[in-house]
Formats: C-alpha cells, sequence, structure tokens
C-alpha cells in the first residue's frame, strides 16, 4: 500500500498547482472565481454536499470525511430532486458580464463592491423635480445603477430650462419633463427602470406616490411642497436628502425620519414671502444644482449603501463666490411641531403659505 508522502506525489501529479501570487493574480482577474475553503474543520459543524442528481455529492461527500470532517451528508437526488419536489430555492445573484463591466469601478471600491452594487439596482430613489436639482442628481444615480428612479414633476421642458436643467435638451423643448427625464436616464442606463408621475404632488396623493421608495431627493422648489414631503416622509419613516439653492449659494442635508432632524427642526415656519422668493423669480448660477444636486446623490447613495457619515444633522452650506463648503449642526427640536415629543398625530393636508401643521 502507497505511503502518505507517494499518494501525495501521485495526486499532485494529476492536478494543476499554482503558488500563492499567481492565485492572487488569477482571483483579481477572474470575478467569477470560486474559492473552495477545505481547511481542517475547526468544529463539527454539519456539511451537506449537493449535486444535480447525488452521485457527484455522493464522491464529494466521501472525500470530505477522508480529510477529517465529521458530520458530513450527501443528499441523494440531488438539487434535481429538491427542486422537483417543490421545496423552496433560489439562485445566488450576481451581475450579469455586462453590469461587471458598467461597474467595474465601483466593483473596485469596497465599500460598493458586488454586495453594494446589487444594493443599489434594488434601490428605490423617489426624486421630487426633474429641474435644477433632479437632473443630475437622476443622472448620477441613474449612471450608478440605482433600480429604480421615481420622478415625479408636472411642467413642460422650456427653453429657459436649459440653462440648468441638464436632463432636458432643445429637442425636448415642450415635452412633459418626466418623459424627457425618462428618455435620457435609460439611454444612460437600460437598468434603470423609470416610473414617471405626471401629478402636482398634493395632500391626496403624496402618501400613494412616495410608499416603498427606499430614500427621497428633495428638490422641490416652494415651501408648501417641502413642508408637505417632510410631514408625509415622517408618517412613513422615509429618509429625505433635502436641496436648496440660490443665486451663488447652496445648501445640502439629510432628514432621517426620528432620527436626526426634521424639516420642520430646522425651519418651523416659512419665512416671510417677501424674504423668500421662490425660485421661478430668483435668479440662480446654472452650474450650482449641478453641484448641490450630486451632493444629493451621494447623500443618497451612502443612505443606501450605509457607508461613510450622512448629513444627518448636519447642514451643508456651499458659497461658489469664495468656493467654501461649511457645515452647521442642526439638532432635533423638542417643540418641533412635526417629530416633537409633544406633536400630536401628523395629518397630510394642503398647507397654504404658512404651512403649519394641521390637527385633529
Ligand atoms: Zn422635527
Amino acid at each position: 500500500m502507497a505511503t502518505f508522502r507517494e499518494l501525495l506525489a501521485q495526486t499532485k501529479s494529476r492536478i494543476r498547482e499554482v503558488d500563492t501570487e499567481q492565485a492572487e493574480a488569477f482571483i483579481s482577474a477572474t470575478p467569477n472565481a470560486v474559492l473552495l475553503d477545505v481547511r481542517e474543520p475547526d468544529d463539527d459543524a454539519p456539511v451537506v454536499v449537493y449535486c444535480a442528481g447525488g452521485t457527484r455529492s455522493a464522491f464529494a461527500a466521501e472525500t470530505l470525511a477522508q480529510l477529517g470532517y465529521t458530520d458530513v451528508v450527501s443528499m441523494a437526488g440531488g438539487f434535481n430532486k429538491w427542486k422537483n419536489e417543490g421545496r423552496a430555492w433560489k439562485a445566488p445573484r450576481t451581475l450579469t458580464p455586462d453590469q461587471r463591466n458598467r461597474y467595474q469601478r465601483h466593483l473596485l471600491v469596497n465599500e460598493v463592491g458586488e454586495e453594494g452594487q446589487l444594493k443599489l439596482l434594488d434601490a428605490k430613489v423617489l426624486l421630487l423635480g426633474a429641474g435644477g436639482l433632479g437632473s443630475p442628481a437622476a443622472l448620477y444615480l441613474a449612471a450608478a445603477g440605482v433600480g429604480t428612479i421615481g420622478i415625479v414633476d408636472m411642467d413642460v421642458v422650456d427653453e429657459s430650462n436649459l440653462q440648468r436643467q441638464i436632463l432636458h435638451n432643445l429637442d425636448r423643448v415642450g415635452e412633459r419633463k418626466v418623459d424627457s427625464a425618462k428618455k435620457t436616464l435609460t439611454q444612460l442606463n437600460p437598468d434603470v427602470n423609470v416610473v414617471t408621475y405626471d401629478v402636482r404632488l398634493g395632500a391626496d396623493n403624496i402618501l400613494d406616490v412616495i410608499d416603498g421608495y427606499d430614500v427621497i431627493i428633495d428638490g422641490a422648489d416652494n415651501f408648501p411642497s417641502r413642508y408637505l414631503l417632510n410631514d408625509a416622509s415622517l408618517i412613513k419613516g422615509i429618509p429625505v436628502v433635502h436641496g436648496s439653492i440660490f443665486r451663488f449659494e447652496g445648501q445640502a442635508t439629510v432628514f432621517k425620519p426620528w432620527d436626526g432632524p426634521c424639516y420642520r427642526c430646522l425651519l418651523p415656519e416659512p419665512p416671510p414671502a417677501e424674504l423668500a422668493p421662490s425660485c421661478a423669480e430668483a435668479g440662480v448660477l446654472g452650474v450650482l444644482p449641478g453641484i448641490v444636486g450630486s451632493i444629493q446623490a451621494v447623500e443618497a447613495i451612502k443612505v443606501i449603501l450605509g457607508f461613510g457619515e450622512p448629513l444627518v444633522g448636519r447642514l451643508l452650506a456651499y458659497d461658489a463666490l469664495d468656493q467654501s463648503f461649511r457645515t452647521f449642526k442642526v439638532l432635533r427640536d423638542p417643540d418641533c411641531p412635526a417629530c416633537g415629543p409633544n406633536a400630536g398625530e401628523i395629518v397630510i393636508a394642503e398647507y397654504d403659505e404658512h404651512c403649519m401643521p394641521h390637527r385633529h
């Protein structure tokens, strides 16, 4: 009978061996490489080996037993029998070769990786507005592979939008903004399902529209919409990435319901109309929403993937004139009429210019 040394030599003569350096190169060059760990088992954890019909797994179970695994069984009938009997199973999800190529630079970042990319593909982000802020946010989220992007907008594309609303172009003037946005995003990334809401967001529909989304990007340009969104997102528990722009200044923050402050903690009531011109009246540098909307896209991805420090409880203020970014702490307001401990039940209703919460 052959000695162990002879047996090992014979075995090695029948297989291919690589050194550790070659193995490392092979693994990094072959994203679907399978690593099989057969170190000495640390415990007597039971192992169930299966194949398609139960033959290969019988041999594999015997080999594992020889290697010292004490509790190995082979499943007779294999996966085919399991499936035919209607037992639960699911295929392990992986990226397609096209997706591996498209998201290559994400896969190289540990914080994203394949798992994070699959998470982004499963994620649902709702954008309020396909305008200045919504344009860059939607473009980057679509490029990043966020699988579902909802867009709420009831406007049509006007030539005066093109100074900053880069989702649209001259051919789309007169078209519904949501349709123009969908065309641009679908051409950019076919992985993305764009859901359009060509409606005015109001008390009658907001809870239905935002339902099921993981994150909302607020690109609204008026106070009643922001307060309405705030109150509805508190009810649904959906984080809102807020952004606003004015002339050369932009702001961004993340409202994480019941965890960080909400919009009403930050701004209990809207400023008087003469101090807060609406976006239709106020001028803005065309590049500014590109910066703030991109920051909103970054925050949305951080909220989805859970890395870094999202702008929860912090207000980021950007000034294009002196190229400064400053962050200010924002605390939850114990007297907040929406999320404070003594605030009553939130009632969703249309807001007038005072935007105060309605009560039963
Ligand atoms: Zn609040």
